[in-house]
């Protein structure tokens, strides 16, 4: 019997890095997982599928755009009525955007602001009814150490995140007496396709190579030198999950190297 074991997870943004190690971890500690997130179907079935071959739990996929409310509110509504409950949702979708401020699209700007912000508390919104009703809960946001620290050109991002923050600290407030926790994560850089796509803008926004985009700029803000693995932000993400972290909530935890302690 796994922790999760009878639990039910909906992951956001988990086609891909952070979140699909996520769901890999809910899913080995025994519970079922909605995965959702963009990619070719192709990609995605064979993740879906492997979840379901390496732990034996149901994996199935939400194609719910982060942009759009009805469509986050329909992926709540798929687990539930495929499950029965969503036990533990991770706001975790996002994507990034690298720009000095006067050139930044606001189209893009409202994009980030969407994804990384809006959606969490669309997503919430949806799965508290029925977490109050089962009298357990457990929401996790991804935010950053973007979410305590701010860094040039990532005006939205940083918004969003700082947002997270204070949005997980509210939710917490609501539900305490539910038995429901709600937590943020910030992570400092993990290495993930979000990351690697952000090299490229940020080479010519701070004039850089490539090497020194990576040592100089994204590891330059980590004290131990080294990139955070998803692996390790998945286990802090089970560890929110359990009865001795039920005291645990409305903090912002940070696992980044010692990035923020600076
Ligand atoms: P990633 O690009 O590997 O994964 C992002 C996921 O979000 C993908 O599954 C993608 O398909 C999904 N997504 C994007 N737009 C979407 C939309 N409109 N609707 C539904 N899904 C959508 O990135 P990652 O690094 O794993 O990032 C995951 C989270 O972690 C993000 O919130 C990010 O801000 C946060 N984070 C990442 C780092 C890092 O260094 N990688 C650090 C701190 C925080």
């Amino acid at each position: 019997m796994g922790s999760l074991s009878g639990k039910n997870a909906v992951v956001t943004g988990s086609t891909s890095g952070i979140g699909l190690a996520y769901a890999r971890a809910f899913a080995a500690a025994g519970a079922n997982v909605v995965i959702n997130g963009f990619g070719s179907a192709e990609d995605i079935e064979k993740e879906r599928a492997k979840i379901e071959a390496d732990f034996g739990g149901k994996a199935i996929y939400s194609p719910a755009d982060m942009t759009k409310p009805a469509e986050i509110a329909g992926m709540i509504a798929l687990g539930e009525k495929t499950f029965g409950s969503v036990d533990v949702l991770v706001n975790n979708a996002g994507i990034q955007f690298v720009s000095p401020i006067e050139e930044f699209p606001p189209e893009k700007w409202d994009q980030i602001i969407a994804i990384n912000l809006s959606s969490a508390f669309h997503a919430i919104r949806a799965a508290v009814p029925g977490m109050k009703k089962k009298g357990w809960g457990r929401i996790i946001n991804t935010a950053s150490a973007h979410s305590l620290v701010a860094s040039p050109f990532k005006s939205a991002y940083v918004s969003a995140k700082h947002g997270i923050a204070g949005l997980t600290k509210t939710v917490a407030l609501e539900v305490a007496t539910h038995k429901i926790t709600c937590n943020c994560i910030s992570p400092g850089y993990v290495w993930t396709p979000l990351v690697e796509k952000q090299i490229p803008d940020t080479m010519k926004a701070r004039n850089l190579t490539r090497e020194q985009v990576i040592n100089d700029v994204l590891l330059d803000a980590q004290p131990t030198k080294e990139f955070v693995t998803s692996e390790q932000v998945a286990a802090l993400a089970l560890f929110l999950c359990s009865d001795d972290a039920a005291q645990i909530t409305g903090t912002n935890l940070s696992i980044d190297g010692g990035w923020t302690a600076e």
